[in-house]
C-alpha cells in the first residue's frame, strides 16, 4: 500500500483523511501526547486493521477519541455524572483517558473483550479537526509498531508504518511526549497509566484519593487479573538492552563514565553531562526534576539510540512525583525492570 503523507493539516488534507476513515482505512494523526493510529471505532474491519498494522496483541484494548466530551455518552455509560463532570471540566480536552462501561454503538474490538471502553478528548487542534472531519469516534493507539517507542514526530510514524496504512497527517512534534493518563472510574479512582495529567492534579480536582495500580511501577505477576491489559507487555523498547542505574549522583555518574568508555549509550540528566565525555551516544533526558522535559525527550532519545546502533544503554530513573511517575513507568517497561543499584 502507498502511504500518503500530508506535511500540513489543511482543509483539503482533513477532507481527504476524513473520507479515508469513513471508508475503513487507517490514518495516523498528531495529538498533544503522541501520534495516534486512527480508525473508525464503529467499524470492526477497520479496527482489526489497527491490530494488524501495529502487530498488537489482540487482547490489548484501544482508546476511543472524541472531538467533544458531550459525544462520549453516546458510546459509554457514565455511572457517576458529578465525578465525570469535574474531570471533564478540568481535563477534557486534554491528556486524560477515562475507562467507563461501554455501549453497543462501538465495535467490540476496541474493547478487546472487556465490558469497558477507554475514552478521551485530545486538546491538539489538528486532532480534533481530524475527528470532526471523519464524523466518527476514532479508535487510536500510539502509531508505532507494538513494543517500539511511541512516535512523537511524524518521521517516527513513517519509520514504523510506511506502506502499512493509508495516510499520515503531520502536525509537528508532540507537546507532552508520553501517552495519556489512563484512569479507571469505578467505586475507587485507579490510575492504570500515569501521564501528563498527574495523580496529584486528579486528586486536587476530585477531592478523592487516586490509587496507583500495582502494574504502574512493578511487573504484573498475575496476568489473568491485570486491570489494564497493556501492562502485560514489553513496551517502548529500543533495540539494545536497556538498564536503569540508581544510587547517589556521584556513583551513578561514575558508573555512566565507565560504561561510556566501553561504548554504551547513556541517557542521563542535564546535570550529569559535565562529568561525562561528549559523544553521539550520550544524551540528556532533561534536568533531574524537569519531568515535563524528560517526558518530551524520552521516546525520541530511545529511537535515536537505535539509529546510532548503540548496543547497550543505561538510563537515569526519575522520582515518582508529578509527571516523573509517567517517565519512570515508561522507563521501567522499556528496561523490563532491569535496575542496577550502585
Ligand atoms: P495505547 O493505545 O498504546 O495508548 O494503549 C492504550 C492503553 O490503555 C493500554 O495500556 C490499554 O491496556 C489501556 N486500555 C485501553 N482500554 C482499556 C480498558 N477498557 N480498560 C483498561 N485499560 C484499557
Ligand atoms: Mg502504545
Amino acid at each position: 500500500m502507498k502511504t500518503l503523507f500530508f506535511d500540513k493539516i489543511t482543509e483539503t488534507a482533513l477532507d481527504f483523511c476524513g473520507k479515508l476513515i469513513r471508508e475503513g482505512e487507517l490514518v495516523a494523526f498528531p495529538t498533544e501526547t503522541v501520534y495516534g493510529l486512527g480508525a473508525d471505532a464503529t467499524n470492526t474491519d477497520a479496527v482489526c486493521k489497527i491490530y494488524e498494522a501495529k502487530g498488537r496483541e489482540g487482547d490489548n484494548p484501544l482508546i476511543v477519541h472524541f472531538a467533544d466530551p458531550a459525544d462520549i455518552e453516546v458510546y459509554a455509560s457514565i455511572p457517576d455524572k458529578a465525578l465525570f463532570e469535574k474531570l471533564s471540566a478540568a481535563f477534557m480536552p486534554g491528556p486524560l483517558t477515562v475507562v467507563l462501561p461501554r455501549k453497543d454503538a462501538l465495535s467490540p474490538r476496541v474493547s478487546a473483550g472487556l465490558s469497558t471502553v477507554a475514552v478521551r478528548v485530545p486538546s491538539h487542534e489538528g486532532a480534533r479537526a481530524f475527528i470532526r472531519a471523519a464524523r466518527r469516534p476514532i479508535a487510536a493507539p500510539s502509531a508505532n509498531r507494538s513494543h517500539r517507542p511511541s512516535p512523537t514526530a511524524a518521521s517516527h510514524v513513517v519509520e514504523d508504518m510506511d506502506g502499512k496504512i493509508a495516510a499520515i497527517l503531520d502536525g509537528g512534534t508532540c507537546e507532552h511526549g508520553v501517552e495519556s493518563t489512563v484512569l479507571l472510574l469505578s467505586d475507587t479512582l485507579r490510575l492504570l497509566r500515569p501521564g501528563a495529567v498527574t495523580r496529584e492534579m486528579i486528586e486536587e480536582v476530585t477531592g478523592r484519593e487516586v490509587l496507583v495500580d500495582a502494574g504502574v511501577l512493578s511487573r504484573v505477576e498475575d496476568v489473568r487479573r491485570v486491570a489494564s491489559p497493556g501492562m502485560k507487555y514489553r513496551h517502548y523498547a529500543p533495540q539494545a538492552p536497556l538498564s536503569a542505574v540508581v544510587g547517589e549522583d556521584e556513583r551513578v555518574c561514575a558508573f555512566f563514565a565507565k560504561a561510556q568508555s566501553e561504548g554504551a549509550g547513556i541517557l542521563c540528566y542535564e546535570e550529569d553531562l559535565e562529568y561525562l565525555a561528549k559523544n553521539e551516544r550520550t544524551m540528556s533526558l532533561g534536568s533531574a526534576e524537569d519531568y515535563a522535559a524528560q517526558a518530551e525527550t524520552l521516546f525520541c532519545a530511545l529511537r535515536t539510540f537505535d539509529k546510532r546502533r548503540v548496543e547497550r544503554i543505561y538510563t537515569r530513573l526519575p522520582k515518582e512525583e508529578g509527571v516523573g511517575l509517567a517517565v519512570k513507568n515508561r522507563l521501567l517497561r522499556a528496561c523490563e525492570f532491569d535496575i542496577i543499584e550502585v
